[in-house]
């Protein structure tokens, strides 16, 4: 029986599952990412992992999803965010590969997650899978016919820089303006209550505990961001024609208030055709990502 690592690299936490071809998760471990320290230290960690579960003896390929912009065919983190300095430009495959003694296939952990909701997840099934992710960014991967679509220059699936008139003339994280991250990510919303609230909070999943009690500003301030995300979610719908959209990440666990305004954007936005298309929320959590990966090892075996 051949298994396969899958890591997950994210910025605060790392994470390894020893899993079987059928996705069934045999073994797992965590820690958190030495962010501070490097991409040496990232590495030794994402090594000592992949042992943790087993190393060489057990394990015959590693696939990994990791934080920032991949170039997967080169195994290289072309860019990444300041919540991990230095990690643009490691060759993570050629690394990794080179201290397991293993063949490793990485890909961007957005896509990760896609691969692993529709293998194991919530779009178990569907071969065009439209995932969202709502977080700290916002992201999305696209899976047609099974497959990740990287795009021409590995930036396929940057959502959260996708237009919305919500966001007109507010800065984003880009560099450019308007984008609807920049409105809608849960930093955005939580930035956005403290600012009409007298209530402090300090993180979005008490202004999500005061919406679900009826507080006006709460509810108001994710129905904004269910909005915002809902337009720029159905337009992207009706580019790409999925079977099925997931949308993860921590947002969507504010629960109704921020759900039903999603929902009702995208209707509105959507072509007929498209009306019936399940929009549902992610089921394997941060497991997807680990799960993903886990598939993309089996693609280097025979
Ligand atoms: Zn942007």
């Amino acid at each position: 029986m051949s298994l396969v690592a899958g890591l997950d690299i994210g910025g605060t936490k790392m994470a390894v599952a020893l899993a079987d071809r059928s996705g069934t998760v045999l073994d797992h471990a965590t820690r958190p990412t030495p962010a501070m320290e490097g991409p040496d230290a990232i590495l030794t960690t994402a090594t000592d992992l992949v042992r943790t579960v087993g190393g060489t003896e057990v394990v015959a390929a590693v696939g990994v999803g990791a934080a920032g912009v991949i170039d997967r065919r080169r195994g290289v983190v072309v860019s990444a965010t300041q919540a991990l300095p230095g990690w643009a430009g490691t060759d993570l495959r050629g690394e990794l590969s080179r201290r397991l003694g293993l063949p490793v296939a990485v890909d961007n952990d957005v896509h990760a997650h896609a691969l692993g909701e529709q293998w194991r997840g919530a779009a178990a099934g569907y071969a065009d899978v439209l995932l969202i992710a709502v977080g700290t960014g916002i992201g999305a991967s696209t899976v047609l016919g099974g497959h990740v679509r990287h795009g021409a220059h590995g930036v396929a699936g940057h959502a959260g820089h996708v237009p919305v008139a919500a966001a007109a003339g507010v800065a984003c994280a880009c560099g450019g303006q308007g984008h609807v991250e920049a409105v809608a990510s849960g930093p955005a919303l939580l930035a956005r209550f403290r600012s009409r609230s007298e209530t402090d909070a300090a993180h979005l999943a008490e202004v999500a505990r005061l919406a679900a009690a009826g507080e006006p500003v709460a509810a108001a301030v994710l129905a904004f961001g269910g909005t915002a995300a809902g337009h720029a979610i159905g337009g992207l719908m009706n580019v790409i024609d999925p079977e099925i959209v997931v949308i993860g990440g921590g947002v969507p666990n504010c629960g109704e208030p921020w759900w039903q305004p999603l929902r009702a954007a995208i209707a509105t936005e959507v072509l007929p055709a498209l009306r019936d298309v399940p929009v549902v929320p992610a089921a394997l959590g941060a497991d997807a990502a680990l799960l993903g990966a886990a598939r993309l090892a089996f693609t280097l075996l025979p």
